[in-house]
């Protein structure tokens, strides 16, 4: 179960290069001395203890990281661009989501583990590289290189709010299915699922997640069989849904077996809210015997509260008081999950218009690279014809009909395709 949102993210363009010349006092032909662009900045997913869950993340949707600075003269080279951190809970994945089926990029179990998703791009070179034997002074650089851009899914792994405990066959899973839209396997096999089964509960605008612990009878403590998921679940756990059968024999004696078993499993566990519900009311054995259970129960301290996780009487209300208690026991609806993000269309960031015999691009990203180019040299026209290949206004203009002789323009630069 996983609370998921999806963010784009743009690591930093490359500095542009220097094209400068020594000019000393006593170097009347100085050479040059242009110095390289930084590399753009790195966008890095983190994960952080301090951070619950991913709601700050579905405010802002683009992540930028810092552009690298250009070169200058006397060989300066230009800043690296600042490096963007996004903050996620322990335990998320991040994956690619324009790879198929959303490739794993990595899985932050660890706090303080991070994870480059988009690499800033290369500085460009400033003109002392461009140095040749027929050209001593080369007034060419190149520009930076473009930040890799992607969108990211990250997913968080659900942690349950609410747990219900008690012995097998008190109707657990049932009661779990009867109050969100989980499935688990209803007293097929009572044993065999040692891993914690979740649901979202939903209550008027508000949800918390639900799971059935399975398995706590007896040697629980010992660890047998526990998962590392179970413990994580159940430890995380703020409230316990403390479930008895109205059928059983001793319904006290039960609670008390199992609340014996988890202080004995962690002393932590034993003192976590409960709420003590006895299920199948609508049994005929169990509707004879209401009073003489609460009296019971009323006898060693304990409120109960009767439900059918079968007809589902009592269910809604006792879901309602989960909540209800979930927000007193503090840091109210912090690990509330949010509606599952359903990402919108990406915006083409491409577009092609004709103006007469003129094909207008309309192209941000290499409107700036041009605007910060010279483009009166072949090296840069070169680079020129890369960036539009690799910034899709090349496709776009394909597409757009464009023939070689056409004239194409794009921000300040008009040109013969
Ligand atoms: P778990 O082991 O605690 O998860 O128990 P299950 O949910 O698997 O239920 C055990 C058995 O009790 C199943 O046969 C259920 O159909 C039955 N059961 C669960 N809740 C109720 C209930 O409210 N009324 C009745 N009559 N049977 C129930
Ligand atoms: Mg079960």
């Amino acid at each position: 179960m996983f609370d998921t949102v999806e963010i784009s993210v743009q690591a930093g363009s490359g500095g542009k290069g220097a094209i400068s010349f020594r000019r000393e006092k006593y170097v009347p032909f100085g050479g040059p001395d242009g110095g390289d662009g930084g590399d753009g900045g790195n966008v890095v997913v983190m994960a952080d203890e301090s951070v619950d869950d991913l709601r700050m993340l579905k405010w802002k949707r683009l992540y930028r990281a810092g552009d690298g600075l250009g070169g200058q003269g006397r060989k300066k080279h230009g800043g690296r661009g600042e490096e963007l951190v996004v903050r996620v809970p322990v335990g998320t994945m991040v994956l690619d989501k324009e790879r198929q089926d959303g490739e794993l990029i990595a899985d932050l179990e660890q706090a303080g583990e991070r994870v480059v998703v988009a690499r800033g791009g290369k500085g460009g070179l400033g003109n002392t590289h461009f140095v040749s034997s027929t050209n001593q002074a080369p007034r060419v650089a190149e520009a930076g290189e473009d930040g890799e851009e992607k969108s990211v899914r990250l997913e968080m792994r659900l942690i349950a709010d609410v747990s219900i405990i008690g012995y097998p066959n008190v109707g657990k899973s049932t009661l779990l299915a009867a109050a969100s839209a989980a499935k688990p396997k209803i007293a097929e096999y009572p044993f065999t699922t040692l891993e914690p089964i979740l649901g979202v509960v939903e209550v008027g605008q508000k949800s918390f997640v639900l799971a059935e612990i399975p398995g706590l009878v007896d040697d629980a403590h010992l660890g047998r069989g526990l998962g590392h998921e179970f413990l994580r679940h159940i430890m995380r756990t703020k409230i316990l849904i403390h479930l008895v059968d109205g059928c059983a024999v001793s319904l006290v004696d039960n609670l008390v077996r199992v609340n014996r078993e988890l202080s004995l499993f962690d002393s932590a566990l034993g003192e976590k809210p409960q709420l003590v519900v006895v299920n199948k009311i609508d049994l005929p054995q169990v509707q004879v015997r209401l009073a003489q259970i609460r009296g019971a129960f009323k006898s060693v301290g304990t409120e109960v509260r009767f439900v059918s996780a079968v007809t589902g009487e009592g269910v809604v209300e006792l879901m309602s008081e989960a909540m209800e208690m979930l927000g007193e026991v503090g840091e109210a609806g912090k690990r509330v999950p949010q509606k599952v993000f359903r990402p919108q269309p990406r915006v083409e960031r491409v577009s092609v218009s004709k103006k007469g015999d003129t094909f207008v691009v309309v192209a941000p990203e290499l409107e700036r690279i041009i605007a910060r180019t010279d483009m009166g040299s072949p090296e840069m026209q070169g680079q020129l014809g890369r960036q539009l290949a690799r910034s899709g206004v090349k496709r776009a203009l394909e597409k757009a009909g464009v023939k070689p002789g056409d004239r194409v323009r794009c921000g300040s630069l008009e040109w013969e395709w």
